[in-house]
């Protein structure tokens, strides 16, 4: 199947998963997951209307943003490394997988530099899983509030990675957690003034294999690359 039919099933099930939960489709986000992909199609999806584009390496987004028309979106989804905040925060509209203070603390060394604010999502190791990158669900809450200190860095909501699983059932019950947390977080930084964070309440959840799962369940961003692109070179 060609882009433009991936894409109108993606758009079908989204829609489908919005309906089931009672939801409007405008609250859903679909970033199409181009990494590893020329830009000819890139710039297919482009035509079908995208307009979020996920990208996990600097390089890489550095070099399709420069070729690709200025209206899209770019989201950061990959482990950025804190020599690259530099060149991600000025082509980003948004940062999904920052896990520790010291990343932070460069985002906002930057952004003060550039004098733009950068938004930013904290990567939840929700699986608990030893391989993946992200901070354990109970810390969740201390470093949204070391982070509201910095200058020019806004935390807007969370992301995570659930396991790569047969059975998209398997990760509902972790998909709640996440939106627990941000409904959580939302209430407390209503009611007490500790500072700005969440005013968005993004929440960055479900791939390829889980993503109505993740819809039902209140994502507000699916990052679907597979199911979009095809599949990708397996070096990567
Ligand atoms: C590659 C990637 C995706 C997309 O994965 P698919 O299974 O191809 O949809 C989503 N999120 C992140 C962080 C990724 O690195």
């Amino acid at each position: 199947m060609g882009i433009r039919e991936n894409l109108a099933e993606v758009e079908e099930n989204i829609r489908a998963a919005c309906e089931k939960a009672g939801r409007d489709r405008s609250e859903v986000t679909l970033i199409a997951v181009s990494k590893t992909k020329p830009v000819e199609m890139l710039m297919e999806a482009y035509e079908a209307g995208i307009r979020d584009f996920g990208e996990n390496k600097v390089q890489e987004l550095k070099d399709k943003y420069d070729k690709l028309p200025k209206d899209i979106r770019w989201h950061m989804i990959g482990h950025l490394q804190r020599n690259k905040v530099k060149d991600a925060i000025s082509r980003a509209s948004l940062i999904h997988g920052v896990d520790s203070y010291r990343l932070a603390e460069e985002i906002s060394h930057q952004a003060i530099k550039q004098d733009r604010e950068a938004d930013i999502l904290l990567e939840v190791n929700i699986g608990e899983e030893e391989s993946k990158f992200g901070v354990p669900y109970n810390e969740v809450e201390d470093l949204v509030y070391k982070i509201i200190s910095l200058p020019k860095i806004r935390v807007q909501g969370l992301m995570c990675i659930a396991p790569n699983v047969l059975n998209p059932e398997e990760n509902r019950p972790l998909f709640q957690r996440m939106r627990k947390k941000v409904v959580d977080i939302k209430e407390v930084m209503l009611h007490n003034k500790v500072g700005i964070a969440f005013t968005k309440g993004i929440l960055s959840m479900g791939m390829t294999g889980d993503y109505q799962v993740a819809v039902e369940e209140g994502a507000t961003m699916v990052r679907v690359g597979t199911g979009i692109f095809g599949a990708r070179e397996s070096v990567i």
